[in-house]
């Protein structure tokens, strides 16, 4: 059994986790890949539901054993990866898949399934509006900023290898393209 896949992937700050998440209460027939990661939970998060927590040892061991379908060190010694059985688990149940993964992730699992998947980029207004939107978001400190803002300059080059750019100015907006864009793919 196989169904569809969304990509949704941007530059930290971008608003990427609040569109996937208005998609997700929207569209019904979509299943969350949770990702597999070698970095420890945040408070809230739950293994199984956010992601796949493990050590870095047994991550390096699930890449040994060829049961990724991409993964990537997303930041220094911070691994991430889509598992092979995660997809099963998703198609299985009849469901579509939509996926939150950094922007080499996206390309990678778009050059893999090519038509069956649609990958969105969201980009943000300016770099200038993103780095604010990190510091509004206080989650990080200046040099996390600033890593995140650098990264984020070079992810905007792979913007074109993407099937789609949505540019998230007015969050609203925003949101209504990417679930029309989605909806289209999905009925098509
Ligand atoms: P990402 O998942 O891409 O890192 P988030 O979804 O966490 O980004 O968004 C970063 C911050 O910017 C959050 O505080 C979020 O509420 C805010 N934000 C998202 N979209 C917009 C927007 N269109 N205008 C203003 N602020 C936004
Ligand atoms: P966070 O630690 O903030 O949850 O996520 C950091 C980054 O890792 C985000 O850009 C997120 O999209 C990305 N990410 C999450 N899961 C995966 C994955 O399975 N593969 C890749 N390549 N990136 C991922």
């Amino acid at each position: 059994m196989s169904g569809k896949m969304i990509i949704v992937s941007a530059p930290s700050g971008a608003g990427k986790t609040t569109i996937v998440k208005h998609i997700m209460e929207n569209i019904a027939t979509l299943g969350f890949s949770v990702s597999a990661t070698s970095r420890a939970p945040r408070k809230g998060e739950t293994d199984g539901s956010d992601y796949y927590f493990m050590s870095t040892g047994d991550f390096r061991k699930e890449i040994e054993a060829d049961r990724f379908v991409e993964w990537e060190e997303v930041y220094p010694g911070h691994y991430y990866g889509t598992l092979k059985s995660e997809v099963e688990r998703i198609w299985n149940r009849g469901m579509n898949i939509i996926f939150d993964v950094d922007v080499k992730g996206g390309i990678s699992i778009k050059n893999i399934y090519n038509d069956k998947a649609l990958s969105i980029f969201i980009m943000p207004p300016s770099v200038a509006e993103l780095e604010k939107r990190l510091r509004y978001r206080g989650k990080d400190g200046d040099d996390k900023i600033r890593m995140r803002v650098e990264k984020a300059v070079e992810e905007i080059g792979f913007a074109g290898k993407f099937d789609e750019i949505v540019v998230n100015d007015d969050l609203h907006t925003a949101c209504n393209e990417v679930l029309k864009l989605i909806n289209e793919f999905l009925n098509q």
